[in-house]
């Protein structure tokens, strides 16, 4: 059986692609495990850190306008849209801009909040270890879709200013997800992004604490600059000898631990 983890926080740029894409690659490369990477967010960051050149086969956008008009999804539907990354030893379904549209698509679509559910049933989606889904910076039907289709949630925050702002109704989500469509859901942990030397950091780490307590991450990963060297080469981090590599295969070790 795989658990499906999904990386989720409705703000951008707080490092959810950086994490879902080398976490994977770290859990695939060191720990040997089979890892297949979802990337339900329109911008494709992730799919690009992959290196997903558009090819013309089918992407995560197809695969929801099909549920969408109430086809069932089989496995070879899914299948034709799964793409290997050599450089992380990881399989993946890429996003793209179209996916956008898919909002409007699902409005009008019978049981939609389960449509990426079916879409990655065990049926579909064989032989895979974890499935990690890198979800898009908004409150949407997409992200209430990665909520009921995961087994557990990871939600990294920036340590910045106003940084647990808008936790609360990432909270109250999670938590009406659990009571109304997926009660196996649970929370894998808050993992704290982009620390550095500044009061502010420090600061909210201890709010985090406060609020978290064991839920929170013993791993924190550091703000530095390898996180854009990684995504602009396209090297995994944990193939380099640096200190995120490290502070990722240390999370892999405590996701492992709570799995
Ligand atoms: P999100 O998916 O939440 O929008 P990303 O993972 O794409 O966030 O990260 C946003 C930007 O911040 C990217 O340019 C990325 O390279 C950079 N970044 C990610 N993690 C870190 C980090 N630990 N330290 C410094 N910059 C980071
Ligand atoms: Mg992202």
């Amino acid at each position: 059986m795989s658990i499906t983890i999904s990386v989720s926080n409705q703000k951008g740029g707080i490092g959810k692609s950086t994490t879902a894409y080398n976490l994977g690659a770290v859990l695939a490369l060191n720990h040997d495990k089979k890892v297949l990477l979802v990337d339900i967010d329109p911008q494709a960051n992730l799919s690009e850190y992959l290196g997903y050149e558009p090819d013309g086969k089918p992407t995560m956008t197809q695969l929801i306008m099909t549920a969408c008009t109430g086809t069932v999804i089989t496995p070879e539907t899914v299948q034709i849209a799964v793409r290997h990354s050599e450089a992380a030893n990881v399989d993946y379904i890429p996003s793209d801009i179209n996916l956008a549209n898919s909002e409007t698509m699902m409005s009008t679509a019978l049981s939609r909040e389960t449509i990426l559910r079916r879409i990655l049933s065990e049926d579909n989606v064989k032989g895979y270890d974890f499935i990690i889904i890198d979800c898009l910076p908004s409150l949407s039907t997409l992200l209430i879709n990665a909520l009921t289709a995961a087994d557990k949630v990871l939600i990294p925050v920036q340590t910045q200013k106003f940084s647990l702002d808008g936790l609360q109704a990432l909270d109250s989500l999670y938590q009406q997800i659990r009571s109304a469509i997926n009660p196996k859901l649970s929370m894998l942990g808050v993992l704290p992004t982009m620390v550095d030397r500044t009061n502010v950091s420090k600061k909210a780490l201890e709010e985090l604490h406060e609020k978290y307590g064991d839920m929170l991450f013993e791993t924190y990963i550091s703000k530095s600059v390898e996180a854009a060297k990684s995504s602009e080469s396209k090297v995994p981090l944990c193939m380099t000898d640096s200190k995120l590599g490290n502070e990722y295969e240390r999370l892999a070790e405590e996701v492992l631990s709570r799995c």
